[in-house]
């Protein structure tokens, strides 16, 4: 048996599945296509979540970041192909698939400082503190009961994670923030909620044009009468052409997603 052939998890010679060491982020994504699958009835379910396994590796040859790429892909295609069978009559999909909060405060790691800023702008409460050591990050997770958010696959190793103490998503960080986005909202069965302060995910409220004159650019002015101020920072906010931009965005993320 050929190096390449122990490494894609194939005997030589046969398209036998032959069980390689898994990794993190493996492990992750066969508990998904599991639930997939079993939600779909295959009645082959372990020769199912393997041949996804091995077909990401099979594509992704010894590249590990290419072939998270094709999981995080297969998955996206396995769910959507769920999600329009469950509209054409096929039993549902799950209301979620993780055990959400009741509340919906999200805990970003250093690297989600895009994705933090998007959930805000969907109305998600978000922190994110850049640079951030892993145990400064689980401890403030712990106290503030918040959600995780993570390109760290190490981190799924933590007991708090392994034990659902702290709820957790990992996310491939060479993504862009709206295949984040949509994974995030995908998972949680999110919906786009009224917007909060993109700077600090503070709560906006409306504000007379008048009492905020000295603060909005003159041309703006011209044009635009409402205008909103975080109650937590203060930031001035309106629903520019950048602002119409971003919820035309997340306006469109819902239609894909819906089961
Ligand atoms: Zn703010």
């Amino acid at each position: 048996m050929s190096g390449k052939a122990l490494q894609n998890g194939f005997s030589a010679g046969s398209t036998a599945w032959y069980p390689p060491r898994v990794s993190r982020i493996e492990k992750v994504y066969q508990g998904k296509f599991r639930t997939l699958l079993r939600l779909a009835g295959a009645r082959r379910l372990e020769a199912g979540v393997n041949w996804f396994l091995s077909r990401a590796r099979a594509r992704a040859g010894s590249d590990p970041v290419k072939r998270n790429e094709i999981l995080v892909d297969l998955e996206s295609r396995l769910f959507k192909q769920l999600a329009r069978a469950s509209r054409s009559g096929c039993p549902p999909l799950p209301a979620s698939r993780f055990p959400v909060p009741s509340h919906f405060l999200f805990l970003c790691d250093a690297g989600l400082g895009g994705l933090a800023r998007w959930l805000r702008a969907a109305g998600y409460q978000t922190v994110w503190f850049p640079g951030i050591a892993d145990h400064e990050l689980l401890d403030r997770a712990v106290d503030r009961r918040a959600f995780l958010l993570t390109t760290d696959s190490l981190l799924l190793e933590r007991r708090l994670l392994r034990e659902r103490l702290i709820p957790a998503l990992w996310l491939l960080p060479t993504l862009k923030v709206l295949q984040q986005l949509e994974i995030v909202f995908r998972e949680l069965h999110l919906t786009v909620r009224g917007s909060r302060c993109m700077k600090c995910g503070g709560e906006l409220k409306r504000v007379d044009k008048a009492s905020v004159w000295d603060r909005i650019p003159p041309k703006t002015r011209l044009w635009l009468d409402e205008y909103y101020v975080c109650r937590n920072c203060n930031h001035l906010f309106w629903h520019g052409t950048h602002w119409q931009n971003i919820r035309r965005r997340l306006s469109a993320l819902q239609p894909a997603l819906a089961p």
